[in-house]
């Protein structure tokens, strides 16, 4: 057994708590897996009273200091935030020591700096709980992974917004009520703008593209729309599509003239209740990933929660640990591929658009024509309302009626094109609701690649 492997602990809250239990109960084993025992150095918070729980001789204000004990070997960094998580973790791998962090918002930003640090000092970087809390994604992805051609990660990265959806789906509850009872039930903190708002989601889409698609990715990066505009008429509309609607992050690799670009972005969109994805409901997560040769795998499992997160995290403080034993290091960050973000406008999908018209004759022709205008094929359109009928023939006069259209594949901007357009039209009170309609089952070759 070599000597200790010593451990400063940067914060105590739903996770770090459930680390320091985990280390606690499980010190037998994982001395045993490491090849030495694992030891907390310190642990740093902010109110050390709030913190009784744990042996008060490791609690301490003062992470800056505890980050530099020559003793400390890896840095677990559990507080969140940008600063001081940056300058601390930065400090650390410059003094050679091993970081591990599930702080998805310093990764999304501040990645390029802290494997930039990693790499000069021959320090670890591992970041497995910042995407998906318990579910071993960023490992297959960056390991088991590296010998194949990762062409898509899609999925649902955000349990609050999940959880939110699926309320709305099984009830019909509205969007409100729904943010509510995730908030009653502990699955939305009180400001719940990081989640529905999919900064959350776009944090960890940028991480994903980064490490799937060897480029640097930012979560500025990642196009973005978030759920509060979902109403419970959309989620009834995806039912008689035979869609549901999830907030997805979807990260692919695209073919361009310009030999290729990596497209992120997130936001709600209607996919096939019969994808597997569609059958992911409440808080969970789950992720597609989509490689040349392994095909399409699928990831499942919780991706948040104290006990959950802190596997993920001692999955790398035990990878960073046995490291230091044999004298070792993990993989480094590689992005060599320097590819450029796709414009959101270039980005080619389904939509489903409900426009509010007067209902009267010709209406339909003059929407129809204006989606020609722009290029955006129609693949079908309903009138639901007064006077109305399936094949879109309302009665004559003005009352208000809705086109349902449902489009082919066609460009972010077309269709932004086409709704403005459609403002215009005299017979058109408005552009009640955009869907994006997913079609995650496109096979690889679609986007460039070979089967
Ligand atoms: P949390 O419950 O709010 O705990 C944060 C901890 O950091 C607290 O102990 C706090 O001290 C300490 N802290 C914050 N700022 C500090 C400072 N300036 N100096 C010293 N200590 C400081 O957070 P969490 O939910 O455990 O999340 C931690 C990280 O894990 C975040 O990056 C989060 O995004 C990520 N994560 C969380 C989950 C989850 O399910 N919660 C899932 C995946 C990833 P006090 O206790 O004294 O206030």
């Amino acid at each position: 057994m070599s000597d200790s492997i010593k451990v400063a602990l940067l914060g105590c809250g739903v996770v770090g708590s459930q680390v320091v239990r985990l280390l606690d109960e499980q010190a037998d084993e994982l001395a045993a897996r490491v090849g030495a025992p694992v030891e907390l150095a310190g642990i740093a918070v902010r109110r050390p009273q709030r913190h009784a729980d744990v042996p008060a001789g490791l609690l301490t204000t003062d992470p800056a200091a505890l980050v530099a004990r020559p003793d400390v070997d890896v840095v677990v960094e559990l507080m969140g935030g940008i600063e001081p998580a940056r300058d601390l973790l930065l400090d650390a791998l410059k003094n050679g020591r091993s970081v591990v962090s599930a702080n998805k918002a310093l990764l999304a930003e501040e990645g390029e700096a802290l494997a930039a640090a990693a790499r000069e000092s021959g320090a670890d970087l591992y970041y497995e709980a910042s995407v998906a809390g318990a579910i071993p994604l960023l490992r297959p992805i960056q390991q088991s992974l590296a010998g194949d051609r990762i062409r898509r990660v899609a999925g649902i990265v955000n349990g609050t917004t999940n959880f939110i959806l699926s309320a709305m789906e099984s009830t019909g509850a509205g969007y409100a009520d729904a943010l509510e009872e995730a908030g009653r039930l502990g699955y939305a903190e009180a400001d719940p703008t990081a989640d529905v708002d999919g900064y959350d989601a776009a944090s960890k889409a940028a991480i994903l593209a980064s490490l799937a698609f060897h480029t640097r990715v930012t979560a500025a990066d990642v196009y973005r729309e978030g759920i509060r505009d979902v109403t419970a008429a959309d989620i009834a509309s995806a039912r008689a599509l035979g869609c549901t609607v999830k907030l997805l992050a979807i990260c692919e690799q695209v073919e361009t003239a310009d030999g290729g670009a990596v497209s992120a972005r997130v936001y709600p969109a209607m996919i096939p209740r019969s994808h597997p994805l569609a059958s992911v409901s409440g808080a969970f997560n789950a992720v597609f990933v989509e490689a040349d040769a392994a095909g399409p795998l699928m990831f499942y499992g919780q991706g948040a929660g104290g006990p959950q997160t802190a596997s993920a995290v001692l999955g790398d403080l035990v990878a960073a640990a046995r490291n230091k034993v044999i004298g070792g290091r993990g993989p480094r960050d590689t992005a060599y591929a320097h590819l450029p973000v796709q414009p959101m406008g270039d980005v080619r999908t389904r939509y489903h658009v409900n426009v509010d018209v007067h209902d009267r004759a010709g209406v339909l022709a003059a929407v129809a024509t204006v989606f020609a205008d722009h290029d955006v094929s129609i693949a079908t359109v309903k009138q639901e309302g007064r006077g109305g009928d399936d094949e879109g023939h309302g009665g004559e006069g003005t009352s208000p009626a809705t086109l349902v259209v449902v489009t082919h594949e066609a460009p972010d901007a077309a269709l932004r094109a086409t709704v403005e357009a459609l403002s215009g039209l005299e017979s058109v009170r408005g552009v009640a609701s955009i869907l994006r309609v997913e079609d995650l089952g496109r096979p690889v070759s679609a986007l460039g690649g070979s089967q």
